[in-house]
């Protein structure tokens, strides 16, 4: 996100808890900038703005002050609980867990969660999402109704491909080596195979990095499973701190954007596949 490059001190007014916040422009970033009161960061305040946008509720001030609305149904997959814990006493809305309940596997839904939500956040989950990849893209916009929206987030690059970090990946473990972790998968054809230093995300033992996708590949896959209205939302919103430099990554090999992507779910018939 490209900002004036005059502009040093930003308030900004928190559209999660409505505190006002005071930060200059260099120390925006979209994992910190947080808000003294409540704690978001940037991408947390931006995927409620564009919640915002899809419900018509630009104008209602921050999430603590949005009219409660109990026939708007939604879902979110293992959502920050700052904001999670608002929607639900805003919305017919549950934050959901890989590995416990409320328990929702992309990969595997429930008949129940299929065609019942409004709106679905997966924020920063993707890049952790076992293969096939394209089903589970396929499988969120499945969970929405008609005319539902998607909130959706990764980091990304702007290469020319995603890049799988175990593409053969079948049965795998990962095992304790020498005080480091190791990945060893036995893939398809039999063969074992073996990963050093696999990279997690919230500290060792916690969530594996499958991949990094590219921002091309995102975008064809949400089209490939029939969304339409796709939009990467790349530029500012200065009022909430909706903000970070163009950047997040340190590493100028791989520079991520890792802007926020929304879609629909068509109102009309799904033309799932058109552009397989
Ligand atoms: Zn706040």
């Amino acid at each position: 996100m490209k900002l004036d490059p005059e502009r040093q001190e930003i308030e900004y007014r928190c559209n999660i808890c409505g505190s006002k916040n005071q930060l200059e422009s260099g120390k925006f970033h979209r994992e910190l900038a947080l808000c003294q009161k409540c704690g978001s960061n940037a991408r947390f305040r931006g995927i409620i703005h564009v919640l915002a946008g899809f419900l018509g509720l630009t104008d209602h001030g921050c999430l603590r002050e949005w009219p409660r609305r109990t026939n708007i149904f939604g879902i979110g997959m293992s959502d920050w609980p700052g904001y999670a814990t608002l929607l639900q006493e805003k919305f017919s809305y549950e934050n959901t867990f890989y590995d416990r309940p409320p328990q929702l596997d992309i990969q595997n839904p429930t008949e129940a969660q299929l065609g019942k939500y409004d709106f679905v956040i997966s924020s920063d989950v993707f890049e952790h999402v076992l293969p096939p990849l394209q089903q589970g893209f396929d499988n969120l916009l499945a969970l929405l109704k008609p005319g539902g929206a998607l909130v959706f987030s990764v980091p990304y690059t702007r290469s020319l491909e995603t890049m799988e970090h175990y593409p053969g990946l079948h049965e795998y473990e990962i095992l304790d080596f020498r005080g480091g972790k190791i990945l060893v998968n036995r893939n398809e054809a039999g063969a074992l195979e073996v990963y050093d230093n696999p990279v997690f995300h919230g500290g060792e033992g916690a969530t594996l990095e499958m991949r990094l996708f590219c921002e091309a590949d995102v975008l064809n896959r949400l089209a490939r499973a029939g969304f339409t209205d796709i939009l990467v939302h790349d530029q500012p919103h200065l009022p909430i701190g909706f903000y970070w430099p163009e950047l997040i990554s340190a590493d100028p090999a791989v520079p991520l954007y890792a802007y926020i992507i929304s879609a629909r779910r068509p109102r009309g018939p799904a033309v799932r596949g058109m552009f397989r």
